[in-house]
């Protein structure tokens, strides 16, 4: 039986742009329009023409992509020819290959919002479908409110989307743009408009505010609709839209979804999401949801040792689909409630074969319950828990020695009057026979620690240009009868990979000095560097 091919619209860099904090440079806009071409979206809506000066630039010339790049804006305002109308040419003269625009479809906004009348609407409607068809653009028309529109009146949200299609668009997208509409009130209404305008040309757009865009997304797909809209990572205004980072997969690997229809996503690009998931993380400099479905951290992770060793005996135990598929990997967590299972998957994991009666095996596993007694977390920190592992199984080469340090903070007033807080830091190293010292000032203790740090390790300096910290959190804990502070860092590197380590002190700048040569020590271990 042939597949129905389904349709996937990305609005990451338009309806996502508009989230609290997010603000994409050019060049940001361009990577990610790349990633997500190389993904295989149908459609990468950039942004609005004629807003603002990133977006009319993306616009300006035309970006070669697979992808339909779609320009997004409002139909001509009430009152204007479509020929009057500032906003509208913007759209109109963006290199693009798809024009998007939005229309109110709810008659209360028609009044109260647009101060027009409905049929002055249904107008624009049309007249800004018709120029653009007439620029041979595709056209989309996202109804704006429909699904309260439609609740209110349902006569006039069809006559919206009826306009739309009637004049050719090729896509009349119903969207829930306060995010309120519940799925089964989402397959009720799509289903009813399916009746009057064929489904392979009604796209859904959901928002996340009850935090089922997602299911909402596969509602309307139930009920008819051939395009489904989303961004990555759920990025996007107040809740976020339907995150299709989610929803790729469960199209991809779920056989209700997979046997019936096809998208432009390959199985090769499926196992890349979780990468590009990170990278969208990476550019926006946020730390990746660890709970993400399919891609976080811990998607794939397991924890007690009874759910461990089924998942050795047979990985389908315990999950539901394979993370390789998607880019991810099991993780067994080394924790104080682990047993041996745990501890030998994972060393099997990160290349160690060790033999199960290995009686090292034994000394590892108690040192690493001795360490979680203090405070220490592995399960968080997997660069940190293969070093432990190598020191005590294998070998870790001595690449370096600390031989002191010394971290100052100071508060003074500086020349022009201002107090401020100066933290500096000396780092004495020993690399092989040459001592070297470096200092540097710092944004706090810590970071001047780093930067120290991370200035010159002589003829090991070339293997760490790469190494950034991405990430870094403190926790104090009550561990038995005083206070310790726990310090994750995050780290990444130029290949794009990530890892944790930990320190664990009374004292927080020992605590974040162990987790920073933890760091150094597995990307100089990783990339290769000679003892
Ligand atoms: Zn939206």
């Amino acid at each position: 039986m042939s597949r129905e091919r389904l349709y996937l619209f990305d609005t990451t860099l338009r309806d996502g742009a508009q989230t609290n904090g997010v603000d994409f440079t050019l060049a940001d806009k361009l990577t990610i329009a790349r990633m997500l071409d190389d993904l295989g979206v149908d459609y990468i809506e950039a942004g609005y023409p004629g807003a603002n000066p990133t977006d009319t630039n993306f616009f300006a010339q035309k970006r070669p992509m697979h992808a339909r790049v779609t320009a997004f804006g409002m139909t001509r305002r009430p009152g204007r020819s479509t020929s009057n109308d500032p906003g509208l040419a913007a759209i109109l003269a963006a290199e693009a290959d798809a024009i998007c625009f939005v229309a109110k479809s709810w008659d209360y906004h028609v009044r109260v919002a647009l101060e027009t009348t409905e049929e002055e609407n249904l107008a624009s409607i049309r007249d800004s479908v018709r120029a653009a068809k007439a620029k041979g653009r595709e056209v989309l028309l996202d109804c704006e409110h429909f699904f309260d529109g439609y609740k209110a009146n349902p006569a006039y949200a069809l006559a919206c989307a009826k306009a739309a299609y009637d004049e050719g668009a090729r896509w009349v997208v119903l969207c829930d743009t306060n995010g309120g509409t519940l799925p089964h009130e989402v397959e009720k209404i799509v289903g009813e408009v399916c009746r009057q305008i064929p489904g392979d040309h009604i796209g859904i757009h959901a928002h996340n505010d009850t935090e089922q865009a997602v299911a909402n997304s596969f509602a309307a797909l139930r009920a008819g609709a051939r395009q489904i809209q989303g961004t990555l990572n759920g990025l996007g205004e107040r809740c976020g839209n339907a995150n299709l980072v989610s929803i790729i997969p469960t199209l991809k690997l779920k056989p209700q979804y997979a046997e019936k229809f096809e998208i432009g996503v390959s199985d090769e690009a499926l196992g890349h999401i979780a990468r590009v998931s990170h990278g969208l993380d990476d550019i926006l400099n946020r730390a990746a949801d660890r709970t993400a479905p399919y891609v976080g951290e811990s998607a794939f992770a397991t924890k007690a040792g009874i759910h461990a060793s089924a998942i050795l005996k047979d990985p389908a135990t315990y999950e539901h689909v394979a993370p390789e598929r998607v880019g991810n990997k099991r993780k067994l967590l080394i924790s104080d409630q682990s047993g041996r299972s745990n501890l030998l998957a994972e060393l099997d994991r990160i290349g160690f074969a060790v033999d199960k009666d290995d009686p090292r095996l034994s000394r590892l596993l108690d040192e690493v319950k001795e360490r979680e007694a203090i405070g220490y977390a592995y399960e968080a920190a997997d660069a940190s828990f293969e070093l432990l592992a190598r020191r005590l199984l294998g070998k870790v080469p001595r690449y370096f020695d600390v031989e002191k340090f010394d971290v100052s903070v100071e508060q003074r007033i500086n020349a022009k009057g201002e107090r401020v807080t100066v933290s500096m830091a000396v780092v004495k190293v020993k690399v092989g026979d040459d001592l070297l010292i470096s200092a540097a000032e710092g944004n706090g203790p810590v970071n001047a620690l780093d930067v120290a740090l991370r200035k010159d390790l002589g003829k090991y300096q070339s293997y760490i240009t790469g190494l950034e910290l991405t990430d870094y959190r403190v926790r104090i804990l009550n561990a038995g009868t005083e206070a310790v502070t726990r310090v994750l860092i995050e780290s990444a590197d130029e290949s794009g990979d990530h890892w944790t380590t930990i320190g664990v002190s009374s004292n927080i700048i020992d605590a974040s000095f162990q987790a920073l040569m933890d760091s150094i020590v597995y990307k100089l271990l990783k990339s290769g560097a000679p003892a």
